[in-house]
């Protein structure tokens, strides 16, 4: 039985985890880039420990991958103020984006303190298109922390304002504890990337990473693992447009 199960969840993942297979299985060194990616996040450590291994496994394929961090996690050292707080985690960040090889963009607003409006619904957008991506990804808007909600959010804007012409991937961060009602769509193979991912999360020595990764995201990555039948998987929920919101419901 759980052969079959594994067998329906690889045939009926027809989003990122089998894009990511053709894909990587014609890319090769010599050729053009096969796309841009953008992700964002509410602080440096949540798109790596979100979907690090999956942004890793991008780059390798070719991809140019962009991390938005929409604060830079001002509110995250205690006993720091914030804009020594935000010094260190923007360093931890571009440590963490080297390994994963992705560019870091740093939108400025700041942590606890986030902002949905027009004005920054403008400012992301512009961010977002700036890079021409063919997929984003961003945080699941159930979220418990409101920096992630407001990513989500501005993220979601972006995605009506550009016509929903990319798919839009949400990512979960230690579910149960700050991600809820998540209910996964695809499923990324990261058993190539785990370490790598693992090593640019441990970039954020401030925000006590074995607490985050080997903990929590260890065990997810096992636990989304089981449903493609490898050692670990990132999972996400994936909105492409009007016309594919009910595919998954219809008879064939
Ligand atoms: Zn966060």
């Amino acid at each position: 039985m759980a052969n079959k199960r594994r067998d329906f969840v690889k045939q009926s993942a027809t989003g990122l985890g089998a894009f990511l297979m053709s894909n990587l299985a014609h890319s090769s060194p010599s050729n053009a880039s096969p796309g841009n990616v953008v992700c964002v996040g509410g602080h440096p450590d949540d798109p790596e420990s979100g979907c690090g291994g999956t942004l890793a496994l991008l780059a390798r394929a070719g991809y140019n991958v962009t991390i938005i961090y929409l604060t830079t996690g001002e509110a995250g050292i205690q006993g720091k103020s914030h804009s020594e707080a935000a010094a260190i985690r923007k360093q931890e960040a571009l440590n963490a984006c080297k390994i994963i090889k992705a560019k870091p963009v740093f939108a400025g607003q700041i942590d606890g303190a986030t902002i949905v409006n027009n004005e920054w619904i403008d400012t992301l957008s512009k961010l977002i298109e700036s890079e021409k991506p063919s997929m984003v990804f961003t945080h699941w808007p159930i979220d418990s922390h409101r920096d992630h909600q407001a990513a989500a959010n501005l993220a979601i804007q972006a995605w009506f304002r550009s016509n929903q012409k990319y798919p839009l991937y949400f990512f979960e961060v230690s579910y149960g504890i700050q991600t809820t009602g998540f209910t996964p769509t695809d499923f990324c193979d990261i058993s190539s990337t785990q370490a790598q991912k693992r090593e640019a999360l441990f970039c954020h020595t401030s925000q006590d990473p074995a607490d985050i990764y080997d903990i929590v995201h260890a065990d997810m990555e096992k636990f989304r693992g089981r449903a493609l039948g490898v050692k670990a998987a990132e999972a996400f929920v994936r909105i492409q447009d009007n016309s594919t919101l009910f595919n998954g419901l219809l008879p064939k």
